[in-house]
């Protein structure tokens, strides 16, 4: 009969599949599954003869091939495979050759090595948290970094939460939960990740009152939206786009002064968080018109909050400085013990907010990318290009670029910079990309026009070895193995 051949086949063919314990009786298995675990190397064996029954079903294998396979230890590699992609998962240190220097995707900003000592230290031991050393009684975990920033920014009082959306929707729903809160139509800004002020605003309990107009918001509009339910009248920083020509909105010192003759609290959500300490090179005439945050605190506005993970160059968190009464106020409110910062971050900030305070901000590794002009840059690009020439396959060129601050930190500037241009005799750009993502410690770079872009400006001490050994895995992929199938 015509049907029964391939039946058979088939049937001879499922027959010659191993069974999980042969796959994991490879002696080759032993070291893996000391690394990995029984469990989840029985998992991998199991997914694994899964997707080769169902390529018999599908006709795509037959006896000879899987008796081919199995002759080369193929099960067992899938398992190393499986198991190194698994490895590969999480969180895992990169290499960011972007030149977006407060890249959220990769984590924003890498704390300074001390900071990151401080926090390795306060994750693995008990720490003197929330409890006064003199009295032993309970304090606040956070007063210290209040007052830490307090001296950072000339504020009163200061604390801090676990981002600055969380700091938003404390503030919302502090001040305007259940009555209303006044912003500029200007200013209902999405800030990425699908946090958009109205929404948070909802969320806080907050009734949105919108004034003036896409373009121009005046002090008079604020004003008069002004009622017996207002709470509160909010400025946000329009970090990730900016409106230009015909345009017009309140300064923060006419906003303040508003509030304080009609009663009402007044806010400023910077999100970026610009300082200029002294010792640094300053940055303000790098990124536009960002606004500082003693600037933002001098003009008298009731509080001012920023992401730590920003330009501030520590640990993710929301720093929340301003008036001693606003803050106690945002404090007490039981939400706020949802928001608040666990110790290791704690740690983390205090810890780079005393570097800033005795005149090591210039260390601090996001600051000095930052800093860093295309002439500072030339040679790491130089230097760079050499060693990637080397490897075969590699064309090597370098070039002017622009770098980003990224996260909507100064929207629309470019920092000069020198870049490596690189291109591959045989993948395109985007399977060397994907290539280099895949190497053992991941690179990620810029795609452009067929090349791909490495920018030394975000590459941190160490990260060359990586960036280069991360070049050589992809070179050594031809176009058809980058496209490779599982099975
Ligand atoms: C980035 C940003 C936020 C959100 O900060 P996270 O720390 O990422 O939560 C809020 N507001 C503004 C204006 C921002 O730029």
């Amino acid at each position: 009969m015509l049907m029964s051949r391939p039946q058979t086949d088939s049937q001879a063919a499922y027959r010659l599949l191993p069974s999980i314990d042969e796959v994991l009786r490879d002696p080759r298995a032993a070291p893996l599954e000391a690394r990995s675990g029984r469990e989840l190397l029985q998992r991998f064996a199991a997914e694994t003869l899964e997707v080769w029954r169902a390529e018999i079903k599908a006709g795509r294998l037959d006896a000879d091939r899987i008796v081919t396979l199995r002759a080369a230890g193929e099960p067992y590699l899938e398992l190393e495979r499986r198991a190194r992609r698994e490895e590969g998962r999480g969180v895992v240190r990169c290499v960011n050759a972007t030149g977006v220097v407060l890249n959220t995707g990769l984590g924003r900003a890498p704390v300074h090595p001390e900071v990151a000592e401080v926090m390795a230290v306060a994750a693995r031991s008990y720490d003197v948290l929330e409890v006064d050393r003199a009295t032993n009684e309970r304090n606040q975990r956070d007063d210290y970094l209040g007052e830490l920033l307090a001296r950072m920014t000339g504020a009163e009082a200061g604390i801090g939460v676990n981002n600055c959306a969380a700091a938003v929707l404390l503030l919302f729903n502090t001040f305007a939960g259940g009555r209303e809160a006044i912003v500029s139509r200007g200013e209902l800004v999405e800030i990425g990740g699908s946090f958009r002020v109205p929404d948070v605003m909802a969320r806080a309990n907050a009734a949105l009152v919108e004034v003036g107009t896409t373009n121009r918001t005046r002090v008079a509009d604020y004003e008069s939206a002004i009622t017996g339910r207002t709470g509160l009248v909010v400025k946000v920083h329009t970090s990730n786009f900016r409106v230009v020509g015909f345009t017009e909105e309140a300064s923060p010192a006419e906003l303040a002064e508003l509030g304080r003759r009609r009663g009402v609290t007044t806010a400023f959500d910077l999100g970026s968080g610009l300082f200029e300490p002294s010792g640094a090179p300053p940055l303000a005439h790098l990124l536009g018109d960002e606004p500082l945050v003693v600037d933002a605190v001098k003009s008298g506005i009731d509080v001012v909050m920023y992401s730590g993970d920003k330009l501030f160059g520590g640990p993710q968190s929301g720093l929340v400085v301003g008036k001693r009464a606003a803050i106690a106020a945002l404090r007490k409110n039981p939400i706020y013990r949802a928001l608040r910062l666990d110790k290791v971050t704690l740690a983390g900030l205090e810890a780079t907010a005393k570097l800033v305070l005795s005149g090591r901000a210039h260390e601090l590794p996001t600051r000095r990318m930052l800093a860093a002009t295309a002439h500072d840059l030339r040679p790491a690009a130089d230097a760079l290009a050499a060693r990637l020439a080397r490897i075969s396959g590699l064309h090597v060129a370098v070039a002017e670029g622009a770098s980003q601050p990224g996260s909507g930190s100064a929207p629309g500037i470019l920092l000069p910079t020198y870049v490596v241009r690189v291109r591959h005799a045989t993948l395109s750009d985007a399977e060397l990309a994907l290539a280099l993502r895949e190497a053992p410690v991941p690179v990620f770079t810029r795609v452009q026009e067929g090349h791909v872009l490495v920018d030394p400006r975000t590459l941190l001490p160490g990260d060359d070895a990586d960036l280069v050994r991360g070049f050589e895995h992809a070179a050594g992929r031809d176009a058809g193995s980058a496209r490779r199938s599982p099975a």
